[in-house]
């Protein structure tokens, strides 16, 4: 599932980038929150200092514990050869972007490393809280023991068998092996996510009405129902994209193409009759029959409006090896995942002349006209 909103890129770990919305400061807040009260209420004997240095230590251990969990995915991800591994850290923890796993094996290891990196943490955190106690530190031996439960509990909660949690993407690894069709093995588990969604939900709702004081963790649990209810539609509607797909060519998926222009045409008409006129992405440049490069409709309207007509398609057009180009005759599947990396993808014939591009505008253009045509099953 992908966190919505603004991502914030603050590095590199071990090569992996790593992004963090706003929604994430606020879970760091909350979470920093619950540690405080706990450990200023529970014990009223203990000094403030303490107190706090316990809940920040608590709350590094747990965002960590989040971190290393998905950096688990991304690292298993990157050996087993897929692309565009992302962490991003939200309000729910955290996810992980790469392309789709090639076999059920792939998407096997690649999901289980992340609850496995907990159980491996949550051992090792025993191990320190014994140390502690040996030692009779008793404040560490309290937060590495409570962080290795919560080790346990995130490690547990995301083996629950309902997509898009780890535990629902192991479920579609075993269907996807057993019927081998990836496409039902993601519609099967997203059917789990959506009931566990439901379920969590309706449990939330209980809890607030009928606990005492029970409104912080009902809404919790409802909302977290409703991240899985929302995250399983979006696995259902990648299910369903993937079987409309599957087996088409890429040229499917260009609905408008432009006529090539030549280098020395200016940007200023380029706009005005193919980009404005005709409303396509992209518009090749072609120099006695051979394509030479092409410009791209956002980069030639970043143009301020005064300088399009001095300057020219050579000004801004991008040579074949900065935009990935594949035949036309190549894998729809395959090229919708090279365009989850790139702005467009060029689509050539055998004399590698541009017969159009693949945009995410084109791609709902058709995927928009396939739904009108067809009931999604
Ligand atoms: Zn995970």
């Amino acid at each position: 599932m992908n966190p919505r909103g603004r991502r914030i890129r603050v590095g590199r770990i071990l090569g992996v980038p790593v992004e963090i919305t706003p929604s994430w400061v606020v879970l760091g807040f909350l979470v920093l929150w619950s540690f405080w009260e706990r450990y200023t209420t529970d014990f009223g004997h203990r000094a403030y200092g303490i107190a706090i240095g316990m809940a920040v230590a608590a709350t590094v251990l747990f965002l960590g514990s989040v971190l290393a969990h998905e950096l688990g995915h991304a690292l298993v991800g990157r050996a087993r050869g897929l692309r565009l591994s992302v962490v991003t850290l939200y309000i729910f923890g955290g996810a992980t972007t790469t392309s789709d796993p090639a076999t059920p094996f792939d998407e096997l290891v690649f999901t289980a490393v992340g609850p496995m990196v907990n159980l491996v943490l949550a051992l090792g955190l025993w191990g320190a809280t014994a140390l502690a106690d040996q030692a009779s530190v008793p404040a560490v031996a309290q937060v590495t023991g409570e962080a290795a439960w919560l080790n346990l509990l995130l490690g547990g909660f995301n083996l629950l068998p309902a997509s898009p949690l780890d535990g629902g993407r192991v479920v579609e690894a075993v269907v996807w092996r057993l019927t081998g069709d990836h496409a039902k093995a993601t519609r099967a588990a997203a059917a789990s996510g959506a009931a566990f969604g439901a379920a969590l939900i309706g449990i939330g709702v209980l809890e607030l009405l009928m606990v005492a004081g029970g409104l912080i963790e009902g809404l919790w649990l409802g909302l977290i129902g409703y991240m899985l209810l929302e995250g399983s539609r979006g696995e259902r509607s990648r299910a369903w994209i993937e079987q409309m797909l599957r087996g088409k060519p890429a040229s499917v998926l260009v609905t408008d193409r432009s006529l090539p222009v030549t280098a020395d045409t200016s940007i200023g008409w380029l706009i005005n009759t193919e980009l404005l006129r005709h409303h396509v992405d992209v518009v090749p440049v072609e120099d006695r029959g051979h394509t030479v490069g092409v410009v791209l409709a956002a980069d030639a309207l970043a143009i301020p409006p005064e300088q399009r007509f001095s300057m020219t398609a050579a000004d801004v057009m991008r040579t074949p090896d900065h935009v990935p180009a594949r035949p036309a005759s190549a894998d729809a599947l395959e090229v919708l995942r090279l365009l989850g990396e790139h702005q467009v993808v060029v689509l050539v014939d055998h004399d590698h002349r541009v017969v159009g591009a693949v945009s995410e505008r084109q791609v709902d253009l058709v995927l928009d006209r396939l739904r009108l045509s067809t009931t999604p099953a």
